[in-house]
């Protein structure tokens, strides 16, 4: 392993596809991660960016979405291509509560698959909404039902599961299974639904937040939130801090530094 200015320079030891559009890398490596905590992700030649740890430890990997240059050329990287790494950074889950729910909304599985293995190594119930639009885009149903999660379906177009949305399915999940603690990773009017619906409730929750995000660790200020760094304090925050944010679900800097609508 080679180790760069900070940058550990990793070789891909499995590039594999978990549905149409999303991959997972397995990096020769161990890396130890607090699930939601993030790497910053070094292709060379093309770009860097942010993406949680789906599997911490010894066969240390992410699993990402391939949309822009960066993560297609992510996607095309063959057995031994190097790869660098900074990090982990960030805050990551805290496992708080014994009757868990969990919400992974599409990619925001990535984090809360590795969080549902921990929650179930400590014998804690959990129960996990896993939303895609369609039944084809589902990530890490077996991997969470295999860990012992009681895992809950819902697709937008109703192709599996629950029709609608994961922000709706946990809604009623907070009623009916009586969580004492939830977390959520996904998009962020998902998470703006069930910060709402868990404050009305009174219970505690987590959720990570996404924004653009160049440095990683608190300095450049690409991933402000009312004047947070979601990096360094974040990306994940308890509900009161949430609560806090006006800009939540309404806009956020794009990569150039204009405010822009979420
Ligand atoms: C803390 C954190 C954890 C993340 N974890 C995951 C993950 O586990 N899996 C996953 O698929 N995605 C994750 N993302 C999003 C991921 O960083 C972007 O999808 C990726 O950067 C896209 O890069 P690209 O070059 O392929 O696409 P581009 O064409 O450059 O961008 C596509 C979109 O990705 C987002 N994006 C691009 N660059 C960044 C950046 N530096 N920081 C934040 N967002 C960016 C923007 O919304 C942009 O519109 C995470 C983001 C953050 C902030």
């Amino acid at each position: 392993m080679l180790t760069l200015a900070g940058i550990r320079l990793l070789s891909v030891r499995k590039n594999s596809s978990e549905t149409a559009s999303v991959k997972t890398v397995r990096l020769g490596g161990e890396l130890e991660a607090v699930p939601g905590q993030f790497v910053m992700v070094w292709v060379p030649g093309k770009d860097e960016f942010p993406m949680s740890v789906s599997y911490p430890g010894s066969n240390f990997g992410i699993t990402y979405q391939v949309l822009g240059e960066g993560t297609r050329a992510l996607a095309e990287m063959a057995n031994g291509k190097k790869v660098g790494i900074r990090g982990p950074y960030g805050r990551g889950f805290s496992i708080k509560g014994r009757k868990l729910l969990m919400i992974g909304g599409g990619v925001g599985m990535a984090p809360i698959a590795p969080l549902v293995d921990i929650a179930r190594a400590k014998r804690l119930s959990v129960d996990l909404v896993i939303g895609a639009k369609t039944s084809d885009d589902l990530l890490f149903e077996r991997r969470a039902t295999r860990a012992g999660a009681k895992v809950h379906i819902s697709t937008d177009d109703g192709t599996k599961g629950f029709k609608g949305f994961a922000s709706e399915l946990a809604t009623e999940l907070l009623d009916s299974a009586g969580p004492d603690h939830v977390f959520a990773c996904g998009p962020e009017k998902m998470i703006v639904k069930i910060v709402a619906a868990a404050s009305r409730r009174k219970i505690p929750m987590q959720a990570s937040l996404e924004r653009h995000m160049k440095c990683g660790i608190g300095i450049c200020d690409s991933c402000a939130l009312d004047g947070v760094h979601v990096c360094k304090e974040g990306p994940v925050f308890p509900l009161e801090e949430l609560r806090k944010f006006g800009d939540l679900g309404v806009t956020k800097l794009d990569p150039a530094g204009r405010r822009v609508p979420v």
